[in-house]
């Protein structure tokens, strides 16, 4: 069964790891998507080709989600190109890790710019199709780090962590349009932003790891097919941990 045919989807950042898993799941799924990278091209146009090959309209864009005038710029193409959007994934993402003894300025602002500023440029820039249609599901990638902190990444939790509350407060603000909104907490995920940590670190988040294995870009793809297909149609407002049972 094909539980998205004829959504219109935005996923940001799927150029690779887990928003090229959710664009590939999506697009098996029946759904057409427009998804952005920030630097990727070849890769980004490689998947364009390989969903529209599965039946579905797909187009990749350029696009900083850091930047409000971009992303609203962005809406307004998508909209030109697929005349609806359904579903919002805000999945761009990025790590500077540091102590915050060590952590300068600029790479605090750029993870909050990237990670958080996006969700609200995004959001926002869907907000009033989604208020006209009188639906809509919006998904916010937030992370473990986000509900437990992890030292190292005090930027990157910060980022992760005002998306729950962002998450919330939106799905408080639109749910009586029928607008829903959930975050995933993603666990350890096995990805180019997870092979940048030393094998030390990877073992340890495998340790404590109840399932005992990293995820894979998949794994959150499913959960996030739950939460943008109509089978989730009465869930808003919530963190699905996607983490193997870490969080337990
Ligand atoms: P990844 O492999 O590093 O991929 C990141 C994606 O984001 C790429 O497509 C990248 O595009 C895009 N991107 C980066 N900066 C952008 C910007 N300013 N504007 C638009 N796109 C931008 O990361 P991932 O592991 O798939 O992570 C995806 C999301 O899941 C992130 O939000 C991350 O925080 C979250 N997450 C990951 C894990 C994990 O274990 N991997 C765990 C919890 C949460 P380019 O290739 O063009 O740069």
């Amino acid at each position: 069964m094909k539980l998205l045919e004829g959504k219109n989807v935005i996923i940001t950042g799927a150029s690779r790891g887990i928003g090229k898993g959710i664009a590939q799941v999506f697009g098996q799924h029946g759904a057409n998507v427009a998804f952005t990278y920030s630097s990727s091209e070849a890769p980004a146009l490689e998947l364009e080709k390989e969903l529209s090959g599965m039946g579905v309209k797909a187009k990749a864009y350029k696009s900083n989600a850091a930047s409000f005038s971009e992303s609203e710029e962005l809406v307004a193409k998508v909209l030109e190109d697929f005349e609806s959007i359904d579903v919002l994934i805000n999945n761009a993402g990025i790590t500077k890790d540091n102590l915050l003894m060590r952590m300068g300025e600029e790479d605090f602002d750029k993870v909050i710019e990237i990670n958080l500023k996006s969700v609200f440029n995004m959001t926002k820039a869907v907000q009033r199709t989604m208020l006209k249609q009188r639906k809509g599901s919006i998904i916010n990638m937030s992370s473990v780090v986000g509900v437990k902190g992890n030292a190292g990444q005090t930027n990157y939790a910060a980022s992760k962590a005002g998306m729950i509350g962002f998450t919330k407060s939106v799905a408080l603000e639109l749910g009586s349009r029928n607008i829903r909104c959930n975050a995933i907490a993603p666990g350890f995920i096995e990805t180019e932003m997870t092979d940048k940590l030393d094998e030390k670190t990877v073992q340890g988040w495998r340790d404590a790891i109840p399932l005992k294995r990293g995820g894979s870009p998949e794994d959150v793809a499913n959960a996030c097919l739950f939460l943008a297909s109509d089978l989730s149609g009465y869930v808003t407002g919530q963190v699905l941990n996607v983490d193997g049972g870490m969080l337990t």
